[in-house]
């Protein structure tokens, strides 16, 4: 049996309202794109959820094709949550997305009605709920007019089956544009979900970080670690087990290879400045706005403690933010 630790809230998590809205975050969220399939072990999977509940993160995020298989980490994770999370479901945020390929055939994908409604119905019965807290376009969908995607998101506030809507990966005219349908639909979108990290500064460098900023919405950056890059764990090879070692994992060794210098680069500055590499690349992001959140994937208990610890350590000075700027030019 599962007792949460009652000095969850004590002050070790900081929680950040998101952009303009009632919405309130952690600082570092947990992701279950990876580690939590079929393919994965189910004990450490639970003792993930388990610490990160104890260390007061609150928010997990989910989308209809993690695994693998597609679909069973909402599974895995809908499981566990009713087994030891079934009294704290008012104390969570979880979140779910559609748009990438799901099912077969033609409404397996992207964002037409059909594909947006029947996904997130598949998604709350993987994860035993009758709600979720987020429900996202998980991509922008270049064929299907924005007012029937954002129109299906709406209708999804309007069934109770998601509290709010956010949008993933969309480009700054296209995210503009679906704010502005939603705003016209009643539908306030308050999140939205970028990569980002020190390596990968696209929200940046395309104006959409400003844009939210300005607009009162909050950012929550995905793969802050570069998928584990920026832990510093490739900068002599590839350790078995890691995710760029495994043929399920999205991290191709040549994206490792090709950054390999720049990884030992940011390492020596790191240590330089004191710090593990991965404490520095989740600071550098937290300390960036509009981000509410850090999105991270931990494979292990271990790792998730050793991410939540960077919470503990200070804004990075300015000298050393020049340095990261020389390293990995925005
Ligand atoms: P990270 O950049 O945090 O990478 C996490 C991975 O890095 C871990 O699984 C582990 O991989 C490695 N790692 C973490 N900590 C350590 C450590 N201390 N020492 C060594 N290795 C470590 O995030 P993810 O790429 O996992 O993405 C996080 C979440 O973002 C996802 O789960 C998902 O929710 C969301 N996301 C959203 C997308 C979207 O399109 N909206 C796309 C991608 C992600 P290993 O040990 O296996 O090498």
């Amino acid at each position: 049996m599962y007792s949460a630790d009652p000095e969850r809230y004590n002050g070790q998590m900081p929680y950040r309202r998101c952009g303009k809205s009632g919405l309130k975050l952690p600082q570092i969220s947990l992701g279950c794109w990876h580690n939590f399939g079929h393919t994965d072990d189910q004990h450490e999977a639970r003792a993930i959820l388990r610490r990160a509940f104890d260390r007061g993160v609150t928010h997990f995020d989910l989308a209809n094709n993690y695994g693998p298989p597609p679909g069973s980490a909402e599974e895995n994770v809908g499981r566990i949550m009713s087994e030891d999370f079934a009294c704290h479901r008012d104390e969570l945020i979880i979140s779910s997305k559609a748009g990438h390929l799901m099912w077969d055939g033609p409404y397996g994908e992207w964002g037409s009605r059909k594909h947006v409604l029947s996904s997130l119905d598949q998604s709350l019965k993987r994860l035993r709920l009758d709600y979720v807290d987020i429900f996202y376009s998980h991509r922008p969908d270049p064929d299907t007019p924005l007012e029937e995607t954002m129109g299906a998101l709406a209708s999804a506030v309007h069934q109770g089956k998601t509290l709010y809507v956010g949008l993933s990966k969309y480009p700054l005219k296209m995210l503009k544009k679906a704010v502005a349908i939603l705003r016209d639909l009643g539908i306030a979108c308050p999140i939205y979900q970028p990569p980002y990290s020190i390596l990968d500064r696209w929200p940046e460098n395309e104006g959409i970080h400003a844009w939210l900023a300005d607009h009162g919405m909050g950012s929550i950056v995905f793969s802050p670690l570069a998928q584990g890059m920026l832990t510093g764990k490739y900068c002599d090879g590839i350790p078995d087990g890691s995710r760029a070692a495994r043929s399920e994992g999205f991290l191709q060794v040549d994206q490792v290879d090709a950054q390999v210098k720049q990884l030992r680069a940011l390492r020596d500055l790191a240590s330089e400045a004191g710090t593990p590499l991965h404490h520095l690349a989740l600071r550098w992001v937290l300390d960036q706005k509009p981000v509410v959140s850090a999105l991270i994937g931990a494979r292990t208990v271990a790792q998730l403690d050793d991410s939540l610890d960077a919470l503990g350590q200070p804004p990075l000075k300015k000298s050393v933010i020049k340095k990261i700027d020389a390293l990995a030019p925005p």
